[in-house]
């Protein structure tokens, strides 16, 4: 067995971060930049007023109730530059409209008397110089860094970008992904089972876990234990996606062609990790008919073996592949603090378990208690849990003792 650190080391070894590419806002959501923009124009691109109510000189408020007369009207849209303010006038004026010349504030309707189609208002709350005025420039300037190289696009930054008058950007292109299931016990038609059959859960699993991460997926489908049908995906795949996800007959007692078939086609290490589940990974590369080397990550079979493998292994791999940085490969690590003991014995591996992960506001802690059995096949229990808890070798851990947690959704 080796250490799951060497696993890890040998895998993102062999994950090489995808080109660059150009692409509209619309597609960049979740991806890393690959340039970093300084902003062109000013945003605001006008002073415009914070709040509907009415433009006027501060000055002509400092003794109040002051009446003034209302001498027109400015909307988001419009340009203010028609309805100058006079001493002893206002303009009404609404939330985002540019401020009209001369004005020197804005009052709210809330601090003013008078019916909103009048000629005349009454102000009932003195205004300072600037208030509610949102200058020009007073969120970015033309020269102002707004991203850098590097950065995990979210919803708000491709709104600053929008707000700039960017529309495209160069970012680091996301693996798309194949997967594989392999097996011949497997049906995947809904069809009744055969004595000894099982229905292929792990090529919906993961290509479902694989979409929610941001990565495109393309099925290639299920691989019996013939040589020439294993051969015929693998090869697909390496011609069509940037990296292979199979699952099924990589452990020790496996007698499928998938071994067979890799080491004759790629250049696979067959790895027994110090770890459980998910002991057994074979983790190479095919080489596309253009010479392109493209990882494959061979997971273990069994369902929850299958998931593990792919939180510790594929997500950062893949990760890596997307621009993110060494240090930004896991995602949702946290230290929780046992509600329960949870239960394990010495056997040199470290376990990861299927807890229930919540946060407690009094204690301000992660709690965390087991999502149920915790055998490598038992689906309910994940699909149950919301996170992995690290239990390192020994026996038992203690309720209150503190563990490293990684969330699935966080
Ligand atoms: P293997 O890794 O091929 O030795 O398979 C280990 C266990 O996982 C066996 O019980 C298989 O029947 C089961 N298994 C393999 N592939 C799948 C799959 N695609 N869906 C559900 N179970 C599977
Ligand atoms: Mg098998």
């Amino acid at each position: 067995m080796i250490e799951l650190s060497e696993a890890r080391n040998y895998v993102l070894a062999g994950c090489r971060t995808n080109e660059t590419i150009v692409v509209p806002l619309n597609d960049a959501l979740g991806c890393i930049t690959a340039e970093a923009i300084v902003a062109a124009e000013q945003v605001p691109p006008f002073a415009n007023t914070a709040v509907d109510g009415y433009a006027l000189i501060a000055d002509d408020t400092a003794n109040v109730p002051a009446t003034l007369r209302v001498t027109g009207t400015v909307r988001a849209g419009m340009s203010g530059a028609d309805s100058p303010v006079e001493p002893g006038c206002a303009v009404r004026i609404m939330t985002g409209a540019p401020v009209p010349p001369g004005a020197t504030a804005i009052v709210m309707v809330e601090d003013t008397e008078g019916s909103p189609e009048g000629d005349v208002v009454v102000v009932t709350a003195s205004a300072k110089p600037g208030q509610h005025i949102r200058p020009a420039g007073d969120d970015v300037n033309p020269g102002d860094p707004v991203i850098t190289v590097g950065t995990e696009l979210t919803p708000a930054h491709l709104g600053v970008l929008a707000t700039i008058g960017v529309t495209h950007i160069a970012v680091v292109r996301r693996p798309i992904v194949g997967v594989i299931s392999t097996g011949d016990e497997l049906v995947d038609d809904g069809s009744p089972l055969a004595p000894g059959q099982i229905r292929d859960s792990n090529r919906l699993t993961l290509r479902k876990l694989l979409e929610s991460h941001g990565f495109e997926t393309v099925d290639l489908g299920l691989a019996r234990d013939d040589e020439q049908v294993i051969e015929d995906a693998m090869r697909a795949g390496a011609e069509s996606c940037d990296a292979i996800v199979t699952t099924g007959g990589v452990s020790m007692g496996d007698f499928d062609y998938v071994k067979v078939v890799l080491d004759r086609i790629g250049d696979m290490r067959w790895m027994q990790i110090a770890i459980k589940p998910a002991k057994p990974l074979a983790f190479g590369t095919l080489t596309r008919s253009n010479g392109t080397a493209v990882p494959l990550f061979g997971l273990p079979g069994n369902p929850v073996s299958s998931m593990v493998s792919y939180e510790l292994f594929c997500r950062p791999g893949l990760r890596k592949m997307s621009g993110f940085s060494k240090d930004d490969l896991d995602v949702g690590i946290v230290q929780g603090v046992l509600t329960e003991p949870l239960k394990r014995r010495s056997d040199g591996k470290t376990h990861f378990a299927r807890v229930v992960c919540g946060w407690d506001d009094s204690s301000s802690t992660y709690t965390v208690r087991s999502a149920g059995a915790q055998g490598s096949h038992h689906m309910a229990a994940m699909a149950a849990a919301n996170a992995l808890a690290e239990l390192p070798d020994g026996e038992t851990l203690a309720a209150g003792s503190t563990v490293r947690v990684r969330l699935l959704r966080p």
